[in-house]
């Protein structure tokens, strides 16, 4: 089949040559646009749980939790390599020792070649990317560090109440890209009021910041969230999953083909949820994406010759 983008799994098999699982992680740690740091409401889509509805609870130790999930995923699929991922709230927001311990426990456990860490662009700290190169170097395992973005229209994430805006997300790739650890970006490609201009300069913005990776998410809507309140009243429309479908695409022919794709659909809590993926299960979704590019001969990277500066003819 020809090259219609990265994904994931192919970037594992690359890297690793063995078959590679996320275990996700459940920290007891909040978020600083939660907890009243920057503000109090937090995203404006945001649920209480976080982004991490299948973890196990942060009440159990790191190694607890990893020794549990590590041997699910090794008889379930015959996994042999890991990455302790860090997956709920902000898991860069505590105590520098907190963050160390919980970062040491992961790095020592056998089998884990890497560490993903999902976290806001506005609380990535010096001393953290200091600490965990030393891990990176001490146990020889690779560190990623998971950015919410979103969208890089700044005024949408100030309607949206993220707490942050473009300049924080750049300046954290910079400085994640000096110590050579990976980056995935998160990115909602359905916000209200983006356009797919919005969607282009995204997928610009990623590549021109040299990331590795990238998630994509449809916005889900969850009962008790401010942005239900607003979608109940009226005061925006979801977009079309035909949209949907072609602003995924749109994005990645703009996308560096470097650059590998996580997902192109979220999977979201259904309980308590206002709206979710058009009602349409997630894997048909990613294949009839997939159907689309192949039908009209589209790929990951076809639209990119914007990284050419321009030479005088
Ligand atoms: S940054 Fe993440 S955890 Fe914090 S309020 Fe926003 S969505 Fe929720």
């Amino acid at each position: 089949m020809s090259f219609l983008y990265y994904k994931y799994s192919d970037f594992l098999k690359n890297k690793y040559n063995n078959k590679v699982y996320k275990l996700p992680i459940n920290l007891p740690v909040t978020c600083p646009n939660r907890d009243g740091r920057i503000s109090v409401g937090g995203c404006s889509y945001c649920a209480e749980i976080g982004a991490g509805f299948e973890c196990l609870s942060g009440s159990v130790s790191v190694s607890e939790q990893i020794a549990k999930n590590m041997a699910y995923m090794k008889k379930r699929f015959k996994a042999e390599k890991f990455i302790a991922y860090f997956q709920n709230f902000t898991n860069t927001y505590m105590p520098f020792n907190d963050f160390k311990n919980f970062m040491k426990d992961a790095s020592e456990i056998e089998n884990i070649i890497e560490i993903a860490i999902s976290t806001r662009p506005d609380c990535v700290l010096t001393k953290q990317l200091d600490y965990l190169k030393e891990l990176k170097e001490k146990h020889k395992i690779n560190i990623t560090i998971e950015l919410g973005l979103q969208s890089a229209n700044y005024h949408t994430l100030i309607k949206i109440n993220r707490g942050h805006t473009l300049s924080e997300y750049i300046k954290s790739c910079i400085e994640i890209k000096s110590y050579d650890f990976d980056i995935c970006t998160h990115v909602i490609l359905n916000l209200p009021n983006d356009t797919i201009t919005d969607t282009i300069e995204t997928a610009k913005i990623i590549t021109a910041l040299n990331n590795n990776h990238v998630k994509l998410h449809a916005l889900y809507i969850i009962e008790g969230t401010k942005m239900a309140e607003e979608y109940k009243s009226g005061k925006f429309n979801i977009i079309t999953l035909d949209e949907y479908k072609q602003r995924v695409i749109t994005f990645l022919e703009y996308l560096s083909p470097k650059i590998s794709i996580q997902r192109l659909i979220g999977r979201a809590p259904e309980e308590n949820s206002l709206f979710v993926n058009w009602n349409t299960s997630w894997w048909k979704i990613r294949d009839e994406i997939e159907e689309e590019m192949k039908k009209n001969g589209l790929y990951q990277g076809r639209k990119i010759q914007y990284i050419n500066p321009i030479e005088y003819k």
